[in-house]
């Protein structure tokens, strides 16, 4: 059967960058096609029917037209604006970084529903006002999951043996969770980890995100483990996501210039 020149399929914008006169470039992830670029023509004209309505972090209905490069888009509806997120920046800014891991990790026409989903539900929780921080390291956590790079937290990563609770472990990244006091590993590139702290990665792997919402953590357990996720990506994913300057900037009170829009 000869693919269809048309089709229709929800979508979230990722990114997007103005190109020619009126024209925008986006990058979407759809669940049946993995990451797409499409272009929305005349779109900075006023009289564009689609302008306002392809905001980034917003989930769309569209209709799309396959093109040589980029498949085009005709026609847009709105299926959840996801407003309240934009209106905080610590919100805005998560939503962003958010959007770049995803970007940068699905592969382009590659049916990807479970990360779909994922950020889906990220941006919902992220609307409904959940904290940014929580609701970033269940992504961190889910993404990893999702793309086979799950952290070991209960076995050591190098003798296999399930930790004990008295006994001591690093959190090492390059070889991918936790290792025990026995096992030498490399000896540099280990990260403290605190037993809360280990306790507070095992919740994020096994507690559903309402859950989540309500657990009473203390602010340096919090700070430990976002360290402890984001040494743990810049390893398995291989990447340091230019977001997180400006998320951490708007976090201490100095927000740079929006790295989207
Ligand atoms: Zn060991």
């Amino acid at each position: 059967m000869p693919i269809p020149r048309r089709y229709t399929t929800d979508a979230i914008v990722l990114s997007r960058f103005d190109y020619g006169e009126a024209d925008r470039i986006l990058t979407l992830i759809t669940p049946g096609e993995g990451k797409i670029k499409a272009i929305a023509k005349g779109i900075r004209r006023q009289k564009s029917r689609i302008g306002g309505s392809l905001e980034p972090f917003a989930e769309l209905q569209l209709l799309l037209a396959r093109g040589r490069t980029f498949d085009i888009v005709s026609q847009v509806s709105i299926v959840s604006p996801w407003l309240r997120l934009r209106d905080d920046l610590v919100s805005f800014g998560t939503a962003s970084y958010l959007a770049e891991l995803v970007s940068g990790t699905v592969e382009e026409r590659h049916p990807s529903e479970g990360l779909y989903l994922l950020l889906k539900r990220a941006y919902e929780i992220l609307d409904a006002g959940m904290a940014p921080g929580r609701v970033a390291r269940w992504f961190e956590m889910h993404l990893a999951e999702e793309l086979g790079v799950r952290p070991e937290v209960d076995r050591c990563v190098e003798c296999g043996r399930l930790l004990e609770a008295d006994e001591r472990y690093r959190w090492v990244p390059p070889l991918g969770g936790v290792l025990c006091e026995r096992c030498p590993g490399p000896p540099q590139e280990r990260v403290a980890l605190s037993l809360e702290g280990l306790k507070l990665l095992k919740a994020y792997q096994r507690m559903d995100v309402e859950a989540l919402a309500t657990l009473r953590v203390r602010p340096a357990v919090e700070r430990e483990i976002e360290a402890a996720m984001r040494e743990f990506l810049a390893y398995s994913l291989d990447r340091k996501p230019r977001s997180l300057a400006f998320l951490d900037e708007v976090r201490a009170g100095h927000p740079a210039p929006q790295p989207v829009g």
